[in-house]
């Protein structure tokens, strides 16, 4: 029998957290993020739930080729453009749209040769300091790209550092009004917590919104709101079972290091989930776990290929009961990433793209 740690993928809750997003921002369009093998959910098994987005917003090549074999014909934009000359083949091939943020990635434009021009998202560096142009070159950016035979139409796109914070987005949004107002082209600015925390402002949600972490029903701004708190729910969720059970006397500990001693007589269960799983191995004594559908708490070290949960309080849970890890329980209960990830120093972000190679996945469809 096969090991029995499995992740179901929830069209449904995808389909779900799409719409949020849409009644969040109903005059903008939607690029749904599906970077990071749409963070971690593999980008055919989203596709399944997510195919009433405007578009796709990728990183790599194959996540756009991955997209066109669906028969996806709408918009994919390359959220960090090309790297090198050739990738221009591709887009022209794929009829991909690309973000520029750099002088060198026009110069690799102005050597494309294309028939057919391409539609641009220029980007600019409003604060955040990491991909764009900064301010004072912006516009002879535009203007060069404007010049370029190989250029169709230019949008303008920024990205937020704070917009899940409380110091929020009001600054990068004035530099990016100031320095571009009276450019042509469509706007896109907002992630998933620009988009639900400051989608109020029609400025903040521009022409196209970017959500990721939204969409796969995590909170982008958890501890302060849960993803249940913006009406989303689990689009991943990782399950296993009790694989082995122990009866603890005070003074026994677990796992290695011992870095956990019973304070009393316990019962204890083994499940079938570790590091090499994708689950945190900085999850400490106490982490959320649902056992049959109810809460509990890890116990000790996480291991390789186990860990450890209490089940003293759950006198039914027996070996075979279903572990939750973290999303929905079969019961229905729901156990947020973001628990999971607050617990062990981590957001929920990380610990979906983590998800091992070695767990096998399985979508839920939307039939069922
Ligand atoms: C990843 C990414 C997003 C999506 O961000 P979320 O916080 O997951 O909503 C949006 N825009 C850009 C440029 C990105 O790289």
């Amino acid at each position: 029998m096969a090991r029995p740690i499995h992740a179901f993928i929830h069209p449904h809750a995808l389909r779900h957290n799409l719409a949020r997003v849409q009644e969040a921002a109903p005059d903008a369009r939607v690029w749904a993020v599906v970077k990071a093998h749409a963070y971690g959910h593999g980008v055919a098994r989203a596709f399944e739930g997510l195919r009433a987005a405007d578009g796709f917003a990728v990183l790599d090549l194959h996540e756009a080729q991955t997209l066109r074999d669906l028969d996806w014909r709408g918009p994919i934009l390359l959220l960090e453009g090309v790297f090198e000359q050739r990738d221009l083949e591709l887009c022209s091939r794929l009829d991909l749209w690309h973000v520029v943020h750099n002088e060198a990635q026009i110069d690799m434009l102005s050597r494309h040769k294309t028939q057919v021009p391409q539609r641009i998202f220029l980007k600019m560096n409003s604060g955040m300091n990491r991909l764009g142009f900064a301010p004072e070159r912006f516009r002879s950016a535009w203007a060069r790209l404007n010049a370029l035979p190989q250029v169709d139409e230019i949008s303008l796109l920024t990205h937020f550092a704070h917009a899940d914070d409380a110091v929020g987005v009001a600054q990068q949004l004035q530099v990016f009004q100031a320095t571009s107002h009276d450019l042509p082209g469509e706007r896109s600015l907002a992630n998933s917590a620009a988009v639900l925390r400051h989608g109020d402002n029609p400025l903040v949600l521009g022409d196209w919104v970017r959500p990721g972490i939204a969409l796969y029903g995590s909170s982008p701004d958890h501890p302060l709101h849960s993803a249940a708190d913006w009406g989303l729910r689990p689009a991943m969720s990782l399950r296993s079972q009790v694989i082995g059970v122990q009866q603890l006397q005070a003074g026994d500990e677990v796992g290695y290091g011992g870095i956990f001693t019973a304070p009393h007589a316990m019962r204890l269960g083994v499940v079938a989930c570790g590091y090499a799983d994708g689950y945190p191995r900085h999850a400490p004594n106490g982490t959320p776990v649902l056992v049959s559908g109810v809460r509990t708490q890890t116990v000790g070290r996480v291991s390789m290929d186990m860990l450890c949960v209490d089940l003293t309080h759950l006198p039914h849970a027996h070996l075979g009961s279903e572990v939750t890890l973290w999303g929905q329980a079969s019961t229905g209960e729901v156990l947020s990433i973001d628990e999971v990830a607050w617990a062990a120093g981590t957001v929920g972000y990380e610990l979906m793209c983590a998800l091992a190679p070695r767990v096998p996945v399985t979508s839920l469809g939307l039939a069922a």
